[in-house]
């Protein structure tokens, strides 16, 4: 499946079949969805639950062998799956989008097969010995955004294959095509009925959620959603992970030095054309350098080419639905009318296909407004002035969300007392949303809990199992 036409064919719906989905950059069609039931979940799980006994009693080394051969085979297919992203999620090829996507992928596989999970000596004395161990939870059914969503699949594929569990994956009903091509290469390697991918819409989640047969599941996806999910997994009481929305602040500190992390402020806000859970979506600047740093900013986004994710030049691309593209848009509109200053940006060409919103900038807004107080989700970041330290702290702390955060400037000591006050699952210093498989991630507050990656992403795809002697 290394060409795109060939994996595109293995994935597709029969001709006069499926939904249509359609390329956020030009409104071609990409390819036909299948659609599944809820007969079809249900076959699914009941697979699934079989193919997990054999699965679970192969070893570690043998199941991270797998991981491997599976990284090998995303790298052998690896630019037909970029075009198939690229063309259905709208992310270009080159920048930190779909070919960086992939490219994760292997790399997420690869950091599972190698984390070592030792069983733990608790207790080992003359009172007798405890040992704690992590044992496989059975069928982790995994639900994903439109994002990200080869990637995100992967974080909840990689670790709940590496511990033993079988997976059935719902991905989201915007981006199902890139999922299917991501299972579909999977599977030439994997052993059969360790992964599914289901195809279908909200109602079909729901079903996963509330499935008998499913003993865990990692959510990835809005707030609202994840708590919908939380009260339909209290009857079976499952296992969750919930990777909800955030709304992440950065704060520029006063010695921060603005031309040297423009670039840096940039791409934390705007990767993925700012379509990132951690990207940075609120930044607040102190009023020393508030100006050289709007104007570095500026600087910055003139030189980034937005356009159609195949042509080779372009690095921010579309949104990938109309629904987020009214959302930015209304939200930058309501903080112009509050009087705030668009630096660049906010001017859409609405007669061109396409869901195309410039990369924009919004000086001179306040901290209550909607496009600082909610999450935008896309390419507009409001750059807020501060006066006092602990008057930033009190707005970075003061909305119910806590995915990630940072703080930029020179003096790291100073920057680390400040991010230790910041109420985040994560807090960068001097960059954003660097997610790296061996450091855990996950939200506080509504931004979810549960963590994701590392050895301890491991473990919360697990069941702890003491035995004491
Ligand atoms: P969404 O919640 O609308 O949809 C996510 C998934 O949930 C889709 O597959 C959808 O079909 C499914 N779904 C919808 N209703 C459901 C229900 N009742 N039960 C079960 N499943 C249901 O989210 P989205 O718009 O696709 O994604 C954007 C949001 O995701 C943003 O808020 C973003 O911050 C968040 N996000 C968070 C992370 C993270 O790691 N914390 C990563 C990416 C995105």
């Amino acid at each position: 499946m290394s060409s795109y036409a060939a994996l595109l064919a293995a994935i597709q719906a029969p001709e006069g079949q499926g939904v249509q989905m359609r390329d956020p950059a030009t409104g071609a069609v990409v390819g036909r969805a299948p659609q599944r039931s809820e007969a079809d979940l249900d076959a699914a799980v009941a697979t699934a639950r079989q193919a997990q006994s054999e699965w679970a009693a192969a070893s570690h080394a043998e199941r991270s062998e797998y991981l491997n051969r599976a990284a090998d085979a995303i790298e052998g297919s690896a630019e037909a799956l970029a075009e198939l992203l690229s063309r259905e999620q709208g992310k270009p090829l080159n920048g930190p989008n779909a070919r960086f996507e992939v490219g994760a992928c292997a790399s997420w596989l690869r950091a599972n097969a190698a984390f070592e999970l030792e069983p733990e000596v608790l207790v080992d004395d003359e009172s007798g010995q405890a040992v704690l161990e992590y044992v496989p939870v059975g069928v982790v059914g995994a639900i994903g955004p439109w994002n990200w969503p080869m990637m995100i699949s992967i974080w909840q594929i990689a670790p709940s294959l590496r511990m033993g569990n079988t997976v059935v994956l719902k991905p989201s009903e915007y981006t199902p095509l890139s999922v299917l091509a991501l299972g579909a290469v999977l599977n030439q390697v994997l052993p059969a009925g360790v992964l599914q991918v289901v195809p279908g819409g909200g109602e079909l989640g729901a079903a996963l959620t509330a499935h008998a047969g499913v003993d865990k599941l990692m959510f990835t996806g809005s707030t609202s959603t994840g708590q919908a999910i939380m009260r339909s997994a209290a009857d079976t009481l499952k296992r969750l992970t919930l990777e909800l929305g955030g709304n992440d602040a950065g704060i520029v500190l006063p010695d921060a030095d603005p031309e040297a992390i423009a670039e840096g402020v940039f791409w934390g806000a705007f990767i993925n054309t700012g379509q990132t859970c951690a990207a940075l979506k609120r930044l607040y600047v102190h009023e020393s350098q508030y100006d050289q740093m709007c104007e570095a900013l500026v600087d910055v986004a003139k030189k980034m080419p937005m356009g159609v994710g195949l042509e080779e030049e372009n690095v921010l691309g579309p949104l990938q639905n109309r629904q987020q593209f009214d959302i930015v848009s209304g939200l930058v509109e309501e903080s112009r009318s509050a009087g705030a200053r668009i630096l660049i940006g906010g001017d859409p060409q609405q007669d061109q296909p396409g869901y195309f919103y410039p990369a924009t900038l919004v000086a001179d807004v306040d901290n209550d407004n909607p496009l600082v107080a909610q999450e935008q989700f896309g390419p507009a970041l409001p750059i807020v002035k501060y006066t006092a330290l602990d008057e930033v702290i009190g707005w970075a702390n003061g909305l119910e969300v806590g995915l990630g955060s940072s703080v930029w400037g020179t003096d790291l000591d100073e920057a680390r007392a400040v991010a230790a006050r910041l109420e985040a699952g994560t807090t960068w210093i001097n960059k954003h949303g660097a997610v790296d498989p061996r450091v855990p991630f996950g939200g506080v507050k509504k931004s979810g809990y549960g963590l994701e990656f590392g050895v301890e992403g491991l473990k919360s795809v697990a069941l702890p199992k003491v035995t004491s002697w």
